[in-house]
């Protein structure tokens, strides 16, 4: 799932690779991800592609002379490249630019949903389509970060992977922030201290700053991540076991200590989880918790993987 390092390290590519040449060919594109009809896609052939922006995940490229600008977001099984002249690409592309010199852009999504996004537009006709979008995560500031917080509370691996509260991240990357920055993923988004708001700041900023490094240094997912898809190793932080939840659609990998310590925070070092069971969401959560917290204990089995059904009981939707 492409995020902020692993677009704007693509974004960079495609800037040496694209911009500044005519397109040939556009299309074709799966009729399922092409969201515009007027102008129509081959109105960019014979122009010439701008260097490429970035919105949160969105790709953006100008097309100044023909006032268009191209919208391509690759949302979670996207993912593009740019094929050398010659080159056998898949059989049916998502998404397709045949460029000058014979070169191609080519998107291509895997899995039956198809939820990659590709418009054309006028210029300035997109500004409405991405005002939804927070501030950019990769740069936010404490203040902004503090004031997005606190717009509304909710679990902070929910907040991060919010495109209009932050622009930017995802599951992946809301893993290893929060591992970085020492917080629950269950913490609360309003109930943060001023120190806890500065550590996710700064867990942000170092994590999004490093990863376009390891992107264009061609790292691998598994070079990337520490955390995310690494159940039942040891957290970078503190050394204890990951665990896992499944939801429908995202994970959550965190650590949980056995003892309060100086590392990671744990579920238990939020007391409103273990509250008085006075009301019946309190004591579903009673009832679910211990079973998130029985999988750390059980981490010395081989897998101690959770995995919610596809109808999330109501006792989770507050996580996602
Ligand atoms: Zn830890």
């Amino acid at each position: 799932m492409p995020e902020y390092p692993e677009i704007e390290a693509l974004r960079e590519l495609l800037e040496a690779r694209v911009s500044g040449q005519t397109v040939a060919r556009a299309g074709p594109t799966h009729l399922a991800i092409l969201k515009t009809i007027d102008p129509p896609l081959n109105s960019l052939e014979g122009a010439t592609l701008g260097a490429p922006l970035r919105r949160g995940k969105p790709l953006l490229f100008p097309v100044s002379a023909a006032d268009l600008v191209l919208h391509v977001h690759q949302m979670s099984a996207g993912r593009i490249s740019v094929l050398k002249l010659g080159v056998t690409g898949p059989k049916r592309p998502a998404f397709s630019l045949t460029l000058e010199f014979g070169e191609r852009l080519v998107m291509t999504e895997h899995g039956s949903k198809k939820r990659a996004r590709v418009g054309l537009y006028r210029t300035g006709a997109l500004d409405e389509g991405l005002s939804h979008l927070g501030p950019e995560a990769y740069d936010i500031t404490d203040d902004a970060l503090a004031d997005a917080l606190g717009a509304e509370s909710r679990r902070l691996h929910s907040f991060l992977r919010d495109q209009r509260a932050l622009a930017g991240i995802g599951c992946a990357w809301a893993n290893q922030i929060l591992n970085r920055s020492k917080l629950s993923p269950y913490a609360l988004s309003g109930k943060l201290g001023a120190d806890e708001v500065r550590r996710l700041g700064v867990a942000i900023r170092s994590s999004l700053s490093e990863g376009p490094d390891a992107r264009r240094a061609g790292k691998s997912d598994k070079q990337v991540y520490t955390v995310y898809k690494r159940l039942d190793e040891t957290c970078p932080t503190c050394a204890a076991a990951l665990a896992q939840v499944d939801f429908e659609e995202h994970t959550i990998f965190y650590c949980q200590p056995a003892r309060p310590t100086d590392g990671c925070s744990r579920i238990g070092d939020y007391p409103e989880f273990f509250g008085s069971s006075t009301t019946k969401q309190s004591l579903t959560m009673d009832v679910v918790l211990p079973r998130v917290l029985s999988t750390r204990r059980a981490a010395a089995t081989p897998n101690s993987r959770i995995s919610v059904p596809p109808r999330t009981p109501r006792a989770f939707s507050w996580i996602g």
